[in-house]
């Protein structure tokens, strides 16, 4: 059976949807395997007698705006096992937040905030960071080769990730000042949390952010997930250091945390199944090896309650 949009009442689509009882079936493995991840997010979520997306047809009322990385590994709705309408996502090279500029510069960042603020009223702002981020690694390499005499190529190798992540260049100063001797992989790790900071900073640089925050209506936070390690710290204002949010996971314990979704969701076994799998997944890369964890604390001192990089003395 085919029929179009156009046939609906009240849609005046020129566009045709073509309905079958059977899709066609796809042979495209990229196709078929998102397709069916669909398939299943259907089965967990969106069910006719669903009251979530009940709600969620009505408005959207997020609890957070989120600013993270596009890296693909550090989605924050799977980071925080998140249901669909919790969180609003801003998701850039390297999770920057530029400066405000009155009528333009970074118009994507600055509308999504905007809405954010001003018309979903959110009450909490969180800058996600996190480690190995290609973003920062270019910035610390265009540096490097800005010192070799070589910026021109990397600007024509890159002609739109160095001005973006040229905002973080204060970032990659403060690093270079106090830390000057380190190798590479440390300053892009220390500039991926001043960075942090940094957005922080610019964030209040938005009147109506920099009001509400002052009102009391609106938080700012900054997390960073070690990929590393798998620990989420959180970045604390007043000691001007980092400290674990959410600590190391153990890898001997195999059932899923309790937690708001468990028993609240009809399909909470699904979660918990979803959880073991990607802890199959990943936990081997979140544990990190000995030798590198070893770098860690030599470098970085002890992760708990460890101090910004370049700060601890
Ligand atoms: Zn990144």
């Amino acid at each position: 059976m085919i029929f179009s949009l156009s046939q609906i009442p009240g849609a005046p689509m020129s566009f045709r949807i073509l309905r079958t009882h059977r899709a066609a079936p796809h042979t495209h493995p990229l196709v078929v395997r998102l397709s069916s991840g669909f398939r299943r997010f259907q089965h967990r979520w969106y069910h006719p007698e669903e009251p979530l997306f009940q709600e969620l047809r009505r408005g959207q009322k997020p609890l957070a705006l989120v600013i993270a990385c596009s890296d693909s590994r550090v989605d924050p709705v799977l980071l925080t096992d998140s249901r669909p309408g919790d969180l609003f996502v801003v998701r850039n090279v390297a999770n920057l937040v530029h400066p405000y500029e009155p009528g333009g510069g970074a118009l994507s960042q600055s509308a999504a905030l905007e809405y954010a603020v001003k018309h979903l009223k959110v009450r909490d702002i969180i800058v996600m960071g996190h480690a190995c981020c290609g973003g920062i690694h270019a910035l610390v390499r265009a540096k490097a080769r800005w010192l070799a005499g070589e910026l021109q190529k990397e600007a024509e190798d890159d002609e739109f990730i160095g001005p973006w992540v040229s905002v973080a260049w204060r970032a990659l100063e403060k690093v270079d000042e106090m830390m000057p001797d380190a190798c590479e992989e440390d300053k892009a790790r220390a500039c991926e949390l001043w960075s942090l900071r940094f957005s922080l900073e610019n964030l209040r640089t938005f009147p109506w952010v920099r009001e509400a925050v002052e009102q009391g209506t609106l938080e700012l936070h900054g997390w960073y997930f070690d990929l590393q390690s798998g620990e989420l710290l959180e970045y604390d204002a007043r000691e001007e250091a980092f400290r674990p949010l959410v600590g190391r996971p153990d890898p001997t314990h195999h059932a899923e945390p309790a937690g708001e979704h468990r028993g609240r969701h009809p399909h909470a076994n699904h979660w918990i199944q979803h959880g073991e799998e990607l802890w199959a997944h990943y936990g081997e890369h979140f544990h990190g090896s000995p030798a590198r964890r070893d770098h860690h604390v030599r470098h970085h001192g002890d992760p708990h309650g460890a101090a910004l990089p370049g700060r601890h003395d």
